[in-house]
């Protein structure tokens, strides 16, 4: 078996070293099997640990290489939905339940990291939404309104306030969540799964599933040298969803996203950006996100190749509106160009899924699953210990005209150019 080849990235020459975890070369029985060592798949076992169900993990590649060890590391915690809307795929008793688990999303994360002792460059400063255009200054005033009146602890910033907040003028106001904050991902990936390591959960890495059949009384996870017999399967892919459950990757639809970031700055240009080291994303046609890390390296990202792959992960675009927001970052040198694969929904949720009896996915989270995937991961043993999630289980649904979504994707990433040259977004 081939060995996992990383990315180039920021997080990966920095990241606290894991352990190689070995292939699976023999058959191992357990409760719950689950593919993917991702923050989902990790998430899941070890809430499982706190049962007296045994979970073994399988990873294609090692834990943390898919988008959790690739992400911004934005502790994001907001739906892009409006509650009156989430409220109409739900009773009111699910709708109370689901939205409880939103807000606990990022407590979730922190945590994890608290109780577990997970070196991650955790903090803690809040989240900013930078908004331009008088369309988007409309939808975050009925945002904030509708989460503030659900329980998300977050305000609205005027031009003024947001311009302090963040060192750039570009913004004609936004929003303010006090709950969010940033981690260093692959060190957080590989801090959950070090905790698993210690409570006795088996992780394979180099070792994809390629087959889910029937056998006995429950499920065979085929990898190419090995076994897993399981009763309960769960498979936490996200963006990097194969064939291995037939149907699922018509379920969502990858998206690449696209990180560029510098050397260390001087003092005398990071004291300029966001003070408070807030993670900041913007709304609009085409959104960035970005942040400054420990080490104050500007960490910027955003949506945007046509074809919706990584390609020759050109950033050129990136660096420049960095600097436009940012001038002093003119002279910055730029080290590391990353990417990955977000898995979109066409309802902006994410999706708990049984695909059949004792498998169950989760995925889908439009580019927000920090919290939402560790979140997802608790809820995902829960239902494995038999007990009701509070996010609602719901059946596999095709997204329809799925093979035409390339063209879905550019015509969504021209119309946001359009959009955003209208609003003199950059
Ligand atoms: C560039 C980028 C920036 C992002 N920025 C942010 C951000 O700032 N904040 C935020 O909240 N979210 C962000 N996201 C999204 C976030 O990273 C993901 O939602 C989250 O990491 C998903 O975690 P996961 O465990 O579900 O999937 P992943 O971390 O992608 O893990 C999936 C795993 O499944 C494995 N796998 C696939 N198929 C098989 C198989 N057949 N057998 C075995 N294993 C298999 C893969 O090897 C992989 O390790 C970003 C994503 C990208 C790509």
């Amino acid at each position: 078996m081939e060995q996992t080849k990383w990315p180039d990235s920021l997080w990966q020459a920095t990241a606290a070293p894991l352990e190689i975890m070995p292939p699976l070369k023999s058959k191992t029985v357990c409760d719950v099997g689950i593919i993917g060592a991702g923050y989902t798949g990790l998430s899941t076992a070890l809430h499982l640990a706190e049962s007296d169900l045994k979970a073994v993990i399988v990873d294609k590649h090692q834990p943390g290489w898919g988008c959790s060890g690739r992400n911004g590391g934005q502790v994001n915690p907001n739906w892009k939905v409006l509650p009156q809307d989430i409220r109409k795929f739900y009773s009111e008793d699910e709708f109370e339940r689901v939205i409880q688990v939103v807000n606990q999303t990022c407590d979730l994360v922190f945590d994890l990291v608290d109780r577990y002792a997970i070196e991650c460059e955790a903090i803690r400063p809040g989240y900013v939404l930078g908004i331009v255009g008088r369309a988007g200054m409309s939808f975050i005033e009925k945002w904030s309104e509708q989460w503030q009146v659900v329980g998300a602890d977050v305000v609205r910033l005027d031009k003024k306030t947001i311009e302090d907040l963040l060192g750039t003028d570009h913004y004609d106001g936004g929003m303010l969540d006090r709950r969010g904050g940033s981690v260093q991902p692959l060190s957080y990936a590989r801090g959950l799964a070090r905790a698993c390591l210690k409570t006795g959960i088996s992780i394979y890495g180099d070792s994809p599933a390629v087959s889910i059949t029937r056998s006995n009384d429950g499920w065979l996870i085929s990898c190419p040298q090995g076994e897993v017999s399981c009763r309960t399967v769960v498979i936490g892919t996200n963006g990097y969803t194969d064939r291995c459950w037939p149907g699922l990757t018509k379920t969502i639809v990858p998206v690449a996203s696209l990180i560029t970031s510098t050397t260390p700055l001087p003092d005398d240009v990071a004291s300029q950006i966001i003070p408070n080291r807030n993670a900041v994303s913007e709304s609009g046609g085409v959104p960035h996100y970005y942040r400054l890390d420990a080490e104050n390296r500007m960490v910027f990202g955003g949506r945007g190749t046509i074809t919706g792959k990584i390609g020759a992960l050109d950033t050129r675009k990136l660096r420049q509106a960095a600097v436009k927001l940012f001038p002093g970052l003119k002279d910055a040198k730029w080290e590391y160009d990353w990417g990955g694969y977000v898995a979109m929904t066409t309802h902006h949720r994410p999706m708990l899924l049984k695909l059949e009896d004792n498998i169950f996915a989760g995925l889908g989270y439009n580019g927000r699953g920090v919290a939402m995937a560790t979140m997802m991961g608790k809820q995902l043993a829960i239902q494995c210990k038999g007990e009701r999630p509070d996010l609602t289980v719901d059946a596999p649904e095709k997204i329809p005209f799925h093979q035409f979504y390339p063209a879905g994707i550019a015509w969504r990433i021209i119309g946001g150019h359009v959009l955003d040259s209208f609003t003199r977004r950059i």
